[in-house]
């Protein structure tokens, strides 16, 4: 059934469902379009519409092949839409879930493309700040590339902006997906680019092992994890590409490279990665740690803590369904630098190599107590639905993210 979304576009197909509104295969002046039309508690936000008119020039100024263009703005009665470049083809969560997880030659290729796609976005003074599996997209009409790898573009770039509200973003609180939270973020510093080559490392990581390298059970956990936790070799993995990832997930943001760099060294990369084929590395630790369990205070919190880890994801919302979770979001207070920096650094949890047994938890037993007091605010499932904007991540309360050196973006600042 056919629906007209303002005077120049038409709905006709639903292309998918995704936590901030439904995308719907269209037709536009010219030609076939995506078109993101944002839920009705969205859409009736007279403050969150007026942010969407202001912020038009900003999201329409970003052209790269790598990042999924958005068209045009349109605010009709009350549809609130995002007409977007139309990409044919899954998103990268899917193909992961089908294969869980990639050979190092194709998953190399995917991040390569994302690379690209952030240099050009950071060097136009743009943090995309939700870079996860979910919000890349692979073109299964472009040329297939190294490794099988067709084409990929990130997207949901900087429409954060739209949906956050200085009324909706204190300071004080931590929103995004956990999995891939730069521990900056986790400490309440602004972000900036380094955040996101932070993500696209955990995202490279991710495709590589099958699971992040900080996730798995509740959300104060991961937080923590970013923060405190180093980084465990896969068993496998080439050198040369294991210490690239050891650089993107370092805790200090300027340690990290910059997204152009990080783009060239690993297309450097692809040549000796041909032909391995994907780790063999099993998942760590599927059951709730003691740890995990000793975070839940509420009857929800601990129904959640006892449900199997999904990989990439965390339960956030305590009883959502496994599917809900994919791109649902955290809000919760920042800990405070002594719940952080408390106790020595931990390891994150160890990959083992196929067929060897499950190491003990009584690390995570032993600092329990401690990481109890990490007081989580999660107020996440009441500020999910609040702010459920999906793959968007709320932004600081002024507009677009600038990079330092990075040319201003064009949108107005709000007042
Ligand atoms: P949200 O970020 O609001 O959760 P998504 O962006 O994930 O929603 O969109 C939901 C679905 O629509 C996804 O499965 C994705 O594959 C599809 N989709 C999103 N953008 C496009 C696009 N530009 N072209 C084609 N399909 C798209
Ligand atoms: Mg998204």
């Amino acid at each position: 059934m056919a629906r007209n979304i303002g005077s120049r576009y038409t709905a006709h197909q639903i292309l998918g469902r995704g936590s901030a509104g439904t995308v719907w295969l269209g037709e536009g002046p010219e030609g076939p379009v995506a078109i993101k039309l944002l839920r009705e508690d969205l859409a009736s936000d007279q403050e969150l519409v007026g942010r969407f008119v202001q912020e038009r020039t900003a999201l329409l100024g970003l052209h790269h092949p790598r990042v999924v263009a958005v068209r045009d703005l349109v605010v009709d009665g009350n549809d609130l839409a995002l007409v977007m470049e139309l990409v044919r083809g899954t998103d990268l969560r899917t193909r992961l879930d089908r294969e869980r997880r990639l050979a190092p030659e194709a998953a190399v290729a995917v991040v390569a493309d994302v690379a690209d796609g952030l240099a050009a976005a950071h060097a136009a003074g743009v943090v995309h700040r939700d870079v996860k599996p979910e919000n890349i997209l692979l073109d299964m009409e472009g040329p297939i590339g190294p490794g099988g790898s067709h084409p990929a573009l990130l997207t949901d770039f900087g429409i954060a902006k739209l949906i956050d509200t200085p009324r909706r973003t204190k300071a004080t609180r931590i929103i995004g997906t956990p999995d891939y939270l730069a521990p900056e973020i986790v400490e309440g510093l602004p972000p900036r680019a380094a955040v996101d080559i932070y993500a696209l490392a955990t995202v490279l990581y991710e495709l590589l092992a099958g699971f992040t390298p900080f996730g798995g059970g509740h959300p104060g956990a991961v937080l923590r994890r970013h923060v405190t936790e180093t980084v465990v070799p896969l068993p496998g993995i080439p050198d040369e590409l294991w210490q690239l990832l050891v650089q993107c997930l370092a805790k200090a943001p300027a340690s990290r490279l910059r997204a152009g760099e990080l783009a060239a060294r690993l297309r450097e990369q692809l040549p000796q990665l041909a032909g391995i084929p994907s780790l063999e590395v099993d998942e760590p630790d599927a059951e709730p740690t003691q740890e995990e369990r000793s975070y839940a205070e509420t009857d929800d919190q601990r129904a959640a803590a006892e449900q199997p880890r999904r990989r990439g994801a965390v339960p956030l919302v305590p009883g959502a369904a496994p599917d809900s979770n994919r791109d649902t979001h955290t809000s919760m207070r920042v800990p405070a630098p002594d719940e952080l920096a408390g106790g020595a650094r931990g390891t994150a949890r160890a990959p083992r190599a196929a067929g060897q047994r499950r190491p003990g938890s009584a690390r995570h037993k032993a600092e329990a107590v401690r990481k109890r007091r990490i007081t989580l605010g999660v107020t996440a499932a009441l500020l999910i639905a609040v702010l459920g904007v999906g793959g968007w991540l709320a932004t600081s309360s002024d507009g677009a993210e600038r990079v330092p050196g990075g040319t201003a973006p064009t949108a107005a600042p709000v007042p």
